[in-house]
């Protein structure tokens, strides 16, 4: 009998998200974020890939889809980014642990 072990994607994609409408968890300060780091750790960093570079070189974030394993905080220039965990009910729900 062999056992098949799941790839990383599609543990992913059993995940839940519930995303709150209202208040998004995730704050992207500019005005850091375009000065202060060419690297854009935050995109390499995120296993989510939550974060791009829009044309016109500001960093968005799509919050849906963010697994609240706070790592881009840690590689984050101080001030460019403010993140909290969603409110009650909403954010993601592991389903594989
Ligand atoms: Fe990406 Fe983790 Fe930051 Fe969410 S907390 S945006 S998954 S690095």
């Amino acid at each position: 009998m062999t056992f098949k072990v799941p790839s990383v994607s599609d543990r992913l994609a059993k995940n839940q998200f519930v995303t709150d409408e209202e208040e998004t968890h995730i704050h992207i300060d500019n005005s850091i974020c375009t000065t202060q780091c060419p690297e854009k750790w935050c995109i390499l960093a995120c296993p989510a890939e939550v974060y791009s570079i829009q044309a016109d070189g500001t960093t968005i974030a799509e919050a849906a889809a963010c697994l609240e394993c706070g790592t881009c905080l840690q590689v984050c220039t101080p001030g460019g980014l403010t993140w909290f965990y969603p409110r009650g009910g909403f954010g993601v729900t592991f389903m594989e642990g």
